[in-house]
């Protein structure tokens, strides 16, 4: 048994990922501020004795000095806004989460002699040139928009790794997660699946922004968080940056019409503006994760979409299986 530190715990990733860490048995501490996070996610958490929640904001230096963390053995750094909607909304705490808290996050793993996983993000590449993404791909990001505040401060924690694992060999790891999905995102998260699975279900228009030729490369929940426990177990992965993702992209259009058809929706699909700085092509190579981890996706999106629209098709539903 471990004593492991989530960060962002009220989260979509975080609550699912202490889910899984206590069912092995491990005793886990929960941090969140809720700004974008719920405390529903951790109620559920709460209940099975193994996991202190604690409702704190990692920015603040307390955080390093906090009793309850002492003695912690792993951290999973997940905390931050990842939706657009809300990064955008918050984009000072998501700035400060990244860089300063992530800062905070290495000191506690040094001081305590823990391995640490960083979760970034594919947004790292930016709207990328080169297609598919490898890690030695540096990206095309943009500091002067609306997504910078989320893209630029998740790879200033990248810097804050590096720095860690080479000044001072904290075991650091750094997940670069492309687009995860499952029913544990909200109905009003604002993100591609879970806008066009409430959208069909709800029977109203399915928005898709801009021509819907984009791509995107969708990764089940359960396969994301596997991968997130393997790099932690694995010291081949201390150091290294790995892309977590599924390496089949579909355009958003294609999306669009998949989630109609698996839901039987006789939901429209409508074109909207695209958003400014949205990247036009996103997928993954995923062989570093295979040679490291020995991992890769089991889901098929068809399959993820089934179980997403079976889980919300049971909340909060009329007779008819309308979402109200
Ligand atoms: N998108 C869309 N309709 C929606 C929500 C999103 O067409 O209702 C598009 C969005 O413009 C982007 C893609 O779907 O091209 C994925 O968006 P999301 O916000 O899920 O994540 P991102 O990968 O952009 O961070």
């Amino acid at each position: 048994m471990s004593k492991i530190l989530v960060t962002g715990a009220a989260g979509f990733l975080g609550s699912h990922l202490a889910y899984q860490l206590i069912q092995k048995g491990h005793q886990i501490i929960g941090i969140d501020n809720l700004s974008s996070g719920r405390l529903d996610n951790v109620l559920p958490l709460m209940e099975t004795g193994r996991f202190l929640f604690i409702p704190f904001d990692i920015t603040s230096h307390h955080v390093l000095t906090l009793d309850a963390l002492a003695g912690i053995e792993e951290i999973y750094h997940l905390a931050s806004p990842a939706s657009p909607k809300f990064y955008q909304s918050l984009p000072f705490g998501t700035i400060a989460v990244n860089t300063i808290g992530t800062s905070f996050m290495l000191e506690l793993a040094k001081t305590n002699n823990a391995k640490i996983v960083y979760t970034s993000t594919s947004e790292a590449y930016g709207d990328p040139q080169v297609h598919p993404q490898q890690e030695d791909y540096r990206g095309n990001v943009n500091t002067w928009g609306p997504r910078a505040c989320y893209d630029e401060s998740k790879r200033l924690g990248e810097v804050y790794c590096y720095e860690y694992f080479h000044r001072y060999q904290v075991p650091v790891k750094v997940a670069r997660i492309f687009n995860t999905y499952s029913a544990g995102l909200q109905n009003d998260d604002g993100r591609v699946i879970s806008n066009f699975v409430t959208q069909a279900l709800r029977q109203t228009e399915i928005t898709v922004y801009g021509d819907g030729s984009q791509t995107r490369s969708f990764c089940y929940v359960d396969d994301t968080i596997l991968a997130l426990q393997l790099m932690m177990e694995n010291d081949s992965a201390n150091g290294e940056i790995i892309n977590i993702g599924n390496p089949s992209d579909y355009s958003i259009l294609e999306v669009a019409k998949l989630v109609q058809k698996l839901t039987r929706s006789s939901s429209p699909i409508t074109f909207r503006p695209l958003p400014e700085d949205d990247p036009k092509l996103r997928r993954p190579v995923i062989d570093k994760a295979k040679k490291l981890l020995d991992w890769q996706p089991k889901v098929s999106l068809e399959e993820g979409l089934n179980r997403t629209i079976a889980v919300y098709r049971t909340q909060n539903t009329d007779k008819k299986g309308i979402l109200l």
